[in-house]
């Protein structure tokens, strides 16, 4: 069985903290070949924590982002 969207969602920010391994990661690898919402909200998800990263604001809570992704992503699915 591969994870749910929103189980992708929630893989993905993990991947940022700690990258996903085994069949975790097959199967989220899997998911997104097949799901153009989720391909993206994974790419967002690390660009994000690219940027963050770049700049060098460490103070700032992933915790912030992923919120702010994740509306980003709720809206895309409303609008579908
Ligand atoms: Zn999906």
């Amino acid at each position: 069985m591969l994870p749910s969207c929103k189980q992708v969602a929630e893989q993905a920010s993990e991947n940022i903290d700690t990258p996903l391994t085994g069949m975790k990661w097959f199967k989220m690898k899997i998911h997104l070949l097949i799901c153009a919402f989720c391909r993206r909200y994974n790419e967002q998800m690390i660009l994000s924590s690219e940027t963050v990263k770049s700049l060098g604001e460490k103070e700032t809570s992933s915790n912030a982002i992923r919120q702010q992704v994740a509306e980003c992503y709720h809206e895309t699915h409303n609008k579908h």
